[in-house]
């Protein structure tokens, strides 16, 4: 097919000109700040990521104050927007680059994509818009969007097709200085024209073009593998309170889920374990004695698996004191625990067992 690859980005920056959404990171080229919002809005919603933008700005205004924070005033700000590791890399690689690049961030795209969790997409979002560099930001949505203009008639998940995609879009922004404009306008029109379930393609500068279009099932692309079966786990967690009303947090092993973040004590269960029984035994040290029943069930979905959680209340009869506690464990009245760096389904989880 031969297409007049001028003609399409022309079309794709007048139709981003006169409907791109007013975002507080579209207001700024500095490559801190684009970087920020890049991560923050891997596998996120605009949406919901606009306030944790605004919040985590004004208290990590810059890559220093980012590098120097406690870990816990890193996750706190975080908490509620999932996938921690995000923001522990960023603060990862925030000490990197003061340590490295005196604190500037780098316009090399080696030394950009050698910083913990900075991968092609979001070096190349961070090179088109803050340095001007023509490399195609190209993501989950952006394939979408590539790949139904295309009518990519191939697994999406293999390379030959995301090469394919690489290709055309390294066409396209090629025939523009704006490469921070082509990025960003391809975003656009994949969250909110080239829509997963439902393109509306009447909307669409490229509508003329596209194959997926044209040929009547644009929703038949991007090709992808049937998904995998989420792995379901059975899991307890207890609210050890004592007669003050105080209750007991406990952190997260340094890896895996929750990594760091603190929790009400939580066992997890694999196979053929019961997982209140294992916390009936974490708990024995304190004399605590488990009830029979739940007070509480929450679903949390993760990407590849599902925990069902059994809430159980567990009041003691004397005081809880740190000493008689294991390391990593804190007793805490609510308004404490609620400064804590908690998970997403923990501050409800706590609220129904109070
Ligand atoms: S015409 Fe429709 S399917 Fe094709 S890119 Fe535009 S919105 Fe997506």
């Amino acid at each position: 097919m031969n297409y007049n690859f001028p003609q399409l980005t022309g079309r794709l920056l007048a139709w981003y000109g006169e409907n791109h959404r007013d975002l507080p990171w579209r207001h700024t080229r500095d490559p801190y700040a684009v970087w920020v919002s890049e991560i923050m809005l891997q596998q996120t919603q605009v949406k919901t990521v606009v306030p944790y933008y605004e919040r985590f700005m004004a208290a990590f205004p810059s890559v220093h104050d980012l590098a120097r924070a406690p870990q816990e005033k890193v996750l706190k700000a975080w908490e509620g927007l999932g996938y921690y590791s995000r923001a522990k890399n960023l603060q990862k690689a925030a000490g990197e680059i003061c340590a490295q690049y005196r604190g500037q961030i780098p316009s090399d795209p080696d030394a950009l994509l050698a910083l913990p969790g900075i991968g092609p997409y979001t070096a190349n979002a961070v090179l088109s818009i803050s340095f001007g560099v023509s490399a195609p930001a190209v993501d989950g949505n952006v394939r979408r969007v590539a790949s139904r203009f295309l009518a990519l008639n191939e697994d999406i998940t293999k390379a030959g097709a995301q090469r394919t995609v690489e290709s055309h879009l390294t066409a396209l922004i090629a025939q523009t200085a704006r490469p921070d404009l082509f990025n960003q306008a391809m975003m656009e029109l994949g969250a909110t024209v080239c829509h997963p379930d439902s393109p509306s393609c009447p909307r669409c500068p490229w509508q003329t073009d596209c194959q997926g279009h044209l040929l009547g099932c644009p929703q038949a692309f991007p090709i992808k593998p049937p998904p995998k079966k989420k792995r379901v786990q059975q899991a307890a967690c207890g609210m050890v309170q004592d007669p003050e009303g105080r209750f007991i947090l406990s952190r997260r092993p340094v890896q895996g889920i929750w990594a760091n973040l603190w929790s009400l004590p939580l066992c997890v269960a694999d196979e053929n374990q019961n997982p209140a029984h294992m916390l009936a035994q974490l708990l024995a040290p304190l004399s605590a004695v488990m009830p029979s029943e739940a007070s509480a069930r929450l679903r949390h979905v993760f990407t590849h698996r599902v925990w069902l959680i059994d809430g159980y209340r567990i009041p003691v009869d004397h005081p809880l004191s740190h000493q008689e506690l294991p390391a990593g464990w804190v007793c805490l009245s609510l308004e404490e625990a609620l400064a804590y760096p908690l998970p997403a389904p923990m501050p409800p989880l706590i609220q129904a067992l109070l």
